[in-house]
């Protein structure tokens, strides 16, 4: 950085997936940043898996972190798909043949290891990562943003940035800023989350019958589940179920470990593969969990001083493992738009509007794409037809022009 050019500070809320890739991202560009992140541990087990697709695997590649995620993992090699009935529907090499076309093998790995290794080679920048900072409010002033936790400390910045997942407070306050400047703009993006579907997820020990480098899915009216083998075996996997309705924004259910099992139950007899039935795979889990699959594609991704990436501003179904990787991506090319803002001798307010203004346009017409096609892609697997799949996809914005 020569000398005539403005120091610029980012104070990141979130230090996961979008968090830590952005911290990374800056740190190449040298712009100063601090990650805020709410839970004690940068790294938790909460039985979660992840899927680095070559698009995210490319990223992570530049930032000199993706040979450590390829050691921890089994490159994918075959893919099979299975009828409810358990009969083979079709087996390919496709992620062999993506792995040749694109040069990175398509990745699956315990989420917290993808976690620590992000954390961990931050190295030297390991300070400005705090945990235990859980984001409560942020003042937007004129010349510059305080993010203040609940421990009551403050953090002063040019810029905030929700990297705080799909219950986003930063995009809350993004929101009430908005309501103080432009009433109505807010009010439809409140409203506009909704779940069809629920996943049980997890994470189990080797089970016979399931061999290192494959994926298994299963379609079936109403669910679908999809299997994945990893290193020495270790099993990733998901059942993903339709629910009663479609339930949006504040009536989104929450599940607890008796709803769970009560669940499980009904679905234990279902076939991964011709010769192993899900329970094979239940009775060895390590950790597990029941989620609501919010879906949510905004509109606004910046206003003023405020600008959210990842989960917190397009969340999608997993079925495509698309999210994480999406999260990436927007990390990745926010960095590239804020490095633009440190040329000049100065930063002021315009500018910043100007320039997260241009990345929102950069950013949404591609993760709409990604969005609509992970969203209908749970439906198509869970046998909704075309037609109801078009219908049923219910973030409603993802079918609206992207205003410019
Ligand atoms: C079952 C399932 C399977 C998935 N599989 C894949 C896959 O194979 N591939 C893929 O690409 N994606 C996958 N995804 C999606 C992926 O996990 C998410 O898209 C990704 O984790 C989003 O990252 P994020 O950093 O935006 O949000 P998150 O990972 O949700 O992280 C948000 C962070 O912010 C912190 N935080 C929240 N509030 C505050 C606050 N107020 N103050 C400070 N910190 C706060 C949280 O503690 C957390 O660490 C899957 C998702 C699910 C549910």
């Amino acid at each position: 950085m020569s000398s005539d050019q403005k120091r610029l500070r980012v104070i990141i809320v979130g230090g996961s997936v979008a968090g830590l890739t952005l911290a990374h991202s800056l740190l190449k560009s040298n712009i100063d940043f601090v990650v805020l992140e709410s839970n004690r541990d940068i790294a938790p087990q909460v039985g979660a898996s992840i899927g680095i697709l070559p698009n995210g695997a490319r990223i992570l590649d530049q930032l000199g972190l993706f040979d450590e995620i390829l050691d921890a993992t089994e490159p994918m090699q075959e893919a099979f798909s299975w009828s409810g009935a358990g009969k083979l529907i079709s087996s390919t090499k496709a992620p062999q043949i993506l792995h040749e076309r694109h040069g990175y093998a398509i990745s699956f790995l315990d989420r917290q290891i993808l976690l620590e290794i992000l954390s961990r080679n931050l190295d030297a920048r390991q300070g400005q990562i705090l945990t235990n900072k859980r984001v409560t409010r942020v003042e937007h002033l004129s010349d510059k943003v305080q993010v203040h936790c609940k421990d009551q400390s403050v953090f002063e910045g040019d810029i905030v940035v929700g990297a705080d997942g799909v219950r986003s407070t930063i995009r809350q306050e993004m929101w009430r800023h908005m309501d103080s400047v432009v009433p109505e703009q807010a009010k439809k993006e409140r409203a506009l989350m909704s779940s069809e579907y629920a996943c049980v997820f997890g994470i189990s020990t080797a089970t016979p019958g399931l061999d290192p480098g494959q994926s298994h899915r299963t379609f079936a009216e109403g669910y679908s589940a999809l299997t994945i083998v990893g290193k020495e075996g270790r099993v990733f996997w998901f059942l993903f179920t339709k629910m009663d309705k479609t339930y949006t924004a504040s009536e989104i259910p929450r599940f607890n470990n008796e709803d769970m099992e009560k669940h499980m139950e009904k679905y234990l007899h279902i076939p991964i593969t011709d010769t192993v039935p899900l329970s094979a795979i239940y009775q060895n889990e390590v950790s597990k969990n029941f989620l609501a699959l919010e879906e949510a594609f905004y509109t606004h991704w910046s206003n003023d001083r405020f600008v959210c990436i990842g989960d917190s501003i397009h969340k999608m179904t997993p079925n495509m493992g698309q999210g994480g990787n999406s999260a990436i991506e927007s990390a990745a090319s926010l960095a590239n738009y804020l490095t633009t803002l440190t040329q000049g001798s100065s930063i002021e307010i315009s500018d910043i509007k100007d320039c997260l203004a241009k990345w929102q346009e950069s950013r949404q017409p591609r993760t709409k794409t990604v969005s609509i096609s992970a969203n209908g892609l749970t439906r198509l697997e869970a046998g909704a037809t075309l037609k109801r799949q078009n219908h049923y996809t219910t973030s409603a914005s993802l079918y609206e022009p992207i205003p410019h």
